[in-house]
């Protein structure tokens, strides 16, 4: 549907509304209501380098839609960050806890910077700086960021304070993700791979399959992938390949997961010893799951048809492109979409804001449990919506979130 002029709706989300045509009907406003965010902010932030020169970064906040609830979403540090990005991230955040049925909406940050380039004092100055430009727009009960690509635990403790510095008194629910000594929720720092595997295991289960002896490629050996390499191994998958930005390891009778992780220091893979294959190869090794926990579009028109694997647990945030989609789709690889595979660390995300705003908090077994139980309802709520899978997983996905997001915008008076 052709925006106006004046729109800055995302393009990238109105693509992927245009592909759901025929699936669910959207009226015009509809569309635009959805693929349009709330609200756009872009700040400039000065920052002290240590060798006193001053530097200006670039940053964003972008709140696509929170009719369901206050705005949530992470904030990425990363050179290749741009508005067009931060808004389809902000638009996937709002799909993502709607398909979880959470009281949230969706919201994305970002910070156009190399961390690694950065010493920690820097990084912290940065940190800072930004969370003070975007402080009259966030809160405890308005919206609520969280870590992503290149952010941890300590960049939102430096966050929290720098807020409760602003605002002149606690508030601990402004950003989840924080270190367990600091507010943070047991269980967060592992979720999204937790959730990618209880859901996984659904999936295994509607495909016929089983997730004993099945081999497995991880792309991405960050909070994710290495998560994911962990838990799946324990789980007595046999993960065949692991990589990270520099290239992997492989081996097709199962990697030693326990001992690459106790050897992962300094980032680095190529320390241990082992079979080399690059990150483009990974994606094509003939195993039955494939898990994507890298950056986006990294299985497209140009690869996609010769990826091999059966099912495709995408745990980062838009790893298939709409083409590549298309074609594992043609080709009847089942794929497990972004908004449900990585969903389990803003679900806990949402467990350690309700910790934080009742001053309570739970077991470790507790908060797997309660993941447990909200993604396998997630789970079947989408395979429900495919109808009988006539429907992707991914289009089954955007269905159950688009009519929660309308009916709440419709309870509003919005529509
Ligand atoms: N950055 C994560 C995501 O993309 C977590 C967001 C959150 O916990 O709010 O889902």
């Amino acid at each position: 549907m052709a925006q106006d002029n004046y729109s800055f709706a995302c393009d990238t989300a109105a693509k992927f509304l245009g592909k759901m045509e025929g699936k669910i009907a959207l009226s015009k406003a509809e569309f635009e209501l959805l693929s349009t965010p709330q609200r756009v902010l872009a700040v400039s932030l000065p920052v002290k380098m240590d060798d006193g020169t001053v530097r200006i970064f670039l940053g964003y906040r972008v709140q696509a839609n929170d009719a369901r609830g206050p705005f949530k979403g992470g904030i990425r540090y990363h050179q290749s960050v741009n508005l067009e990005e931060v808004k389809t991230l902000a638009f996937l955040m709002g799909f993502k806890c709607a398909v979880l049925d959470l009281p949230l909406g969706g919201g994305k940050g970002g910070i156009i910077v190399d961390p690694k380039a950065l010493s920690k004092a820097e990084l912290e100055r940065l940190s800072r700086a930004y969370f003070r430009s975007i402080a009259p727009v966030v809160g405890e009960r308005i919206d609520i960021p969280a870590p992503d690509v290149n952010t941890n635990g300590e960049v939102m403790s430096w966050m929290r304070d720098e807020y409760e510095k602003w605002l002149g008194k606690p508030a601990p629910g402004v950003i989840t993700g924080k270190p367990v000594s600091n507010g943070g929720s047991l269980g967060r720092e592992y979720s999204t791979s937790m959730g990618g595997a209880f859901v996984l295991r659904e999936a295994l289960k509607t495909a016929d399959m089983k997730l004993e002896g099945a081999s497995v490629a991880i792309q991405g050996f960050g909070n994710a992938g290495m998560h994911a390499a962990r838990i799946l191994h324990s789980w007595g998958a046999k993960v065949v390949a692991v990589s990270n930005s520099q290239g992997g390891l492989y081996d097709e009778n199962g990697l030693d997961i326990p001992g690459i992780i106790a050897q992962y220091e300094q980032k680095r893979l190529d320390g241990i010893e082992g079979k080399r294959v690059s990150n483009e190869e990974l994606l094509e090794l003939p195993v039955d799951i494939l898990v994507p926990a890298a950056l986006e579009n990294q299985i497209t028109a140009g690869n996609a048809s010769r990826v091999k694997a059966k099912i495709v647990l995408e745990l980062a945030n838009g790893p298939v492109d709409a083409e590549g989609d298309d074609i594992l789709h043609a080709k009847g690889v089942f794929v497990i979409p972004d908004i449900l595979a990585n969903s389990g660390g803003v679900c806990v995300s949402y467990f350690e804001w309700l910790q934080n705003l009742d001053g309570e908090y739970w077991t470790e077994a507790e908060v797997n449990k309660r993941l447990e139980e909200t993604i396998v309802k997630a789970y079947t709520g989408v395979l429900d919506a495919t109808n009988g899978r006539k429907h992707s997983m991914r289009q089954g996905a955007y269905i159950l979130s688009i009519k929660r997001i309308l009916e709440a915008e419709r309870r509003r008076g919005r529509l």
